[in-house]
């Protein structure tokens, strides 16, 4: 965390409010920036129909998928265990087959459980 600085007058007598910056020289205010920290907890995981996929859900296949590195193919309709959302390309980490694997969204559909 860096010390807000007035963008006016260059102040760092800056008042931190819940939302928003007052300098305490010129009077100035400010929104508080929090765009560039934004938390990766917050990304939205839809799946190929576009329904909100959450931790825990359980998803299952839509379409068969070989499986990088292995003679192994995930059969359409394979269910996982209970999902866990994180960051990067494959945003999707589950166990399927008895196999810890990351899908993309895109290949999967959320069943009830
Ligand atoms: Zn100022």
């Amino acid at each position: 965390m860096s010390t807000p600085v007035c963008p006016i007058c260059e102040s760092s007598e800056v008042l931190v409010h819940s939302d928003h910056y007052e300098c305490l020289t010129c009077g100035h205010e400010w929104p508080k920036e929090s765009l560039a920290d934004e938390p990766a907890a917050d990304r939205v995981v839809k799946d190929a129909y576009g329904h909100v996929l959450a931790n825990g859900d359980v998803v299952a296949m839509i379409k068969d998928l070989k499986l990088k590195g292995s003679s192994q193919t995930l059969k359409i309709g394979t269910k996982s265990n209970a999902i866990r959302l994180g960051d990067g390309d494959h945003e999707i980490s589950c166990k399927m087959d008895g196999l810890a694997i990351g899908l993309k969204a895109c290949f999967v559909k959320k069943v009830n459980a």
